[in-house]
């Protein structure tokens, strides 16, 4: 058995990134930008009003002066004419500065009597005016790779970029495996259940912009595996679930193999995941993930995760680890890295009591994964620990 951070490096070596393509601005948050973006203009693009006053020469910004209003500039409509000494220009906030003022002054510190204004008794130092391109220049770069957030995209629409290249959507191919399975909605026998891991994973994959789709349940037979592995062969990353363990019914890996796959690796010293396995099979990598809801969720956020965020052109790291104080006394660990369903609140972590791999609710209602490395000692009330936010 190998290590979690070993499996991990595997499955980055199975993977590389896949292509790009163009987008429309107003679809491109969440996506991953492939090429840093170019500012195609200065923002803002002369310098401008950042308040509703008027526009003076500083040389004229002495209480009780009195200057004379000689027109008017707004948001989208300059005055053209200079500010000479002894005049002012009314001004909105967002409208371009006239010639000659290098100051606003703003409305509340002046007293006007139809088209004069007085200085008041407090005139601030600061200028009300923002400098051309004090936002960004033309030429300047938003960094790639990075995953584009809203305010990412309000800077590229600032920057007059309507297109932009992000890395494609990776295709994953989700295939639950088993005799037991129906989908939600259908009706189950006595003897089934209802295929949950396939929705789990979906979610979790189109929350970081990869492009999941749901495949027919697969049963625990060849042929049927046989034709699930078929109908993903186009996928960027196959996935299945269940199967994968050492059971007369477990015919994944077998079954994987005898349509092409080279295996990578089978099971990781973790808990729960154990039956982990990955591959290639064909032109697509493929990870093959343990059934019980737990487990398969768990290495959806260890491995698969990081995997498609990998493909999509970032980092090959790991999923992030926080840190929180414990909040009980916890006996000798097991041999295997332990993925605990926990929940963090303030800083402070709490174990659930019952940890078996099948319970959804448990995990439903946990916010996080504490980990324990493997062969850990006891830990006591307040010691930190290291946990991954789910
Ligand atoms: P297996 O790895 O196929 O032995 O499955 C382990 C356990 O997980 C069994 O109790 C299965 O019924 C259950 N299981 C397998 N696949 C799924 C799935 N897609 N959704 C929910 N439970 C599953
Ligand atoms: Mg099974």
């Amino acid at each position: 058995m190998i290590t979690v951070e070993e499996a991990l490096k595997r499955v980055f070596e199975i993977i590389s990134p896949i292509g790009t393509e163009f987008v429309q601005l107003h679809n491109a948050g969440g996506r991953v930008l492939a090429q840093p973006a170019i500012a195609k203009r200065d923002q803002p693009p002369f310098a401008a009003a950042s308040m509703d006053g008027y526009a003076i020469r500083a040389d004229d910004a002495n209480s009780g002066t009195v200057l004379k209003i000689i027109g008017e500039a707004a948001a989208g409509h300059r005055h053209e004419g200079n500010v000479a000494p002894g005049e002012c220009v009314r001004i909105f906030t967002g409208a371009p500065v006239p010639i000659g003022a290098n100051k606003v002054v703003i409305q509340e510190d002046v007293i006007r009597d139809g088209d004069i204004i007085t200085l008041g008794d407090s005139i601030e130092l600061k200028t009300n005016i923002r400098p051309k391109g004090c936002d960004f220049k033309i030429g300047d770069l938003l960094d790639a790779p990075r995953i584009l957030t809203s305010a990412d995209v309000a800077l590229l629409a600032a920057m007059n970029i309507p297109n932009i290249q992000v890395s494609r959507r990776p295709d994953v191919a989700l295939v639950s495996t088993g005799d037991e399975l129906v989908m939600p909605g259908d009706v189950p026998g006595p003897d089934q259940i209802i295929a949950s891991n396939t929705f789990g994973l979906k979610t979790l994959l189109d929350k970081i912009g990869a492009a999941p789709r749901i495949l027919p349940i697969a049963k625990d037979s060849h042929e049927s595996l046989a034709a699930a592995f078929e109908l993903a062969s186009c996928a960027d990353l196959i996935v299945t679930i269940g199967g994968a363990s050492v059971g007369d019914h477990d015919l994944v890996g077998e079954a994987a193999s005898r349509s092409g796959m080279q295996r990578t690796f089978y099971k990781v010293a973790m808990r729960p995941g154990k039956p982990l396995m990955a591959g290639r099979m064909g032109n697509a990598p493929m990870l093959g993930l343990p059934g019980n809801p737990v487990s398969a969720m768990v290495c959806g956020h260890v491995f698969l995760v990081p995997a498609i965020l990998a493909m999509m052109g970032l980092q090959k790291s790991p999923a992030q680890r926080k840190f929180a104080n414990l909040e009980v006394d916890m006996g000798i660990g097991g041999p295997r890295e332990h993925y605990m369903r926990a929940i963090v609140r303030a800083g402070k972590i709490m174990p659930e009591s019952d940890q078996d791999s099948s319970l959804l609710s448990v995990l439903a209602n946990s916010n996080a994964l504490l980990i324990r490395p493997a062969g850990d000692r006891q830990r006591i009330k307040g010691e930190i620990m290291e946990y991954i936010e789910i």
